[in-house]
């Protein structure tokens, strides 16, 4: 028997992103911050009803700064409701009118999604997580970022509408945990625990303009950023990936792996680095 892990492209350990909410026009500059630094990260906005103009960042910024860099737009409550605190009814229209809004604005399929608020957490009014859950799954949204917890062994998350990131940029610990992640040396991890690691910040871009604090981005950017060891990766791009990977099918005695999905896949086998091409079938050495 053998210990099988999944790699990101290339055959990479480590992955790096980022999730940014409420759409405001700090946006702009930390999307610009991002960009520079080679870092992913995924925005979450509101319906265009929501803000008042000069709280938001425009949706031509949205077009030129965020997804024809590579970002990603995902679905944060039309009206910023927190599920777990209105009625399924309400929490359904909430989430569907934002992804309603965003993919008219934008003009593609949008699946991703931050709670708003209090994440998946702190229930009242008769909801519940799985019933949460489960709207979220009718309504086509693929993961959710909730919030609240500890997720300092940059863990993928077993349960997607329920993703808990590493850190807030204002984690005292932040740069204790970066050092952490970047020195792990999966030669010297040993066999079972070397699975795949995923370090995943948060927050909000108008708090580096409140704390004056816009060194804690560019320092992430400056330690994270460049590294040839690193995936950088929208959310949806880690989903997607990830989701692939776990489509692969194996024979009993895992000497066969078959990849039914359209994307190259790469897999760490006791150690040894194995590429599966889309489509193909491999036998393992
Ligand atoms: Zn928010």
């Amino acid at each position: 028997m053998r210990y099988i892990f999944l790699r990101y492209p290339n055959g990479r350990a480590k992955a790096v992103t980022l999730s940014y909410d409420d759409g405001c026009a700090a946006d702009v500059r930390m999307a610009e911050t991002v960009t520079k630094y080679g870092l992913k990260c995924t925005f979450n906005l509101n319906g265009d009803a929501l803000h008042a103009p000069s709280f938001r960042i425009t949706d031509e910024q949205v077009r030129a700064l965020i997804l024809d860099a590579g970002h990603e737009v995902a679905v944060h409550g039309y009206n910023h409701r927190a599920p777990g605190a209105v009625r399924a009814t309400a929490g359904i229209r909430d989430v569907l009118d934002c992804r309603l809004n965003l993919e008219k604005r934008f003009g593609r399929i949008i699946r991703g999604m931050a709670y708003p608020d209090s994440g998946i957490r702190l229930f009242s009014n008769g909801s519940d997580p799985e019933g949460v859950k489960r709207y979220l799954r009718d309504l086509g949204i693929v993961y959710a970022r909730t919030l609240g917890g500890d997720n300092a062994d940059f863990c993928l998350p077993e349960d997607f509408l329920c993703w808990m990131p590493t850190a807030h940029h204002n984690n005292s610990a932040l740069f204790d945990m970066v050092d952490r992640f970047l020195a792990l040396d999966f030669t010297k991890i040993y066999s079972a625990g070397r699975y795949p690691r995923l370090f995943y910040l948060w927050g909000h871009s108008y708090e580096f303009d409140r704390a004056d604090n816009w060194d804690v981005i560019e320092r992430f950017g400056e330690r994270m950023g460049g590294r040839d060891d690193i995936w950088y990766a929208t959310n949806i791009e880690i989903y997607d990936y990830v989701t692939a990977f776990h489509s692969l099918v194996f024979s009993a005695d895992e000497s066969i792996v078959y990849n039914p999905t359209l994307k190259d896949l790469w897999l760490d086998v006791d150690g040894r680095s194995v590429f599966i091409a889309s489509g193909e079938t491999l036998h393992i050495q």
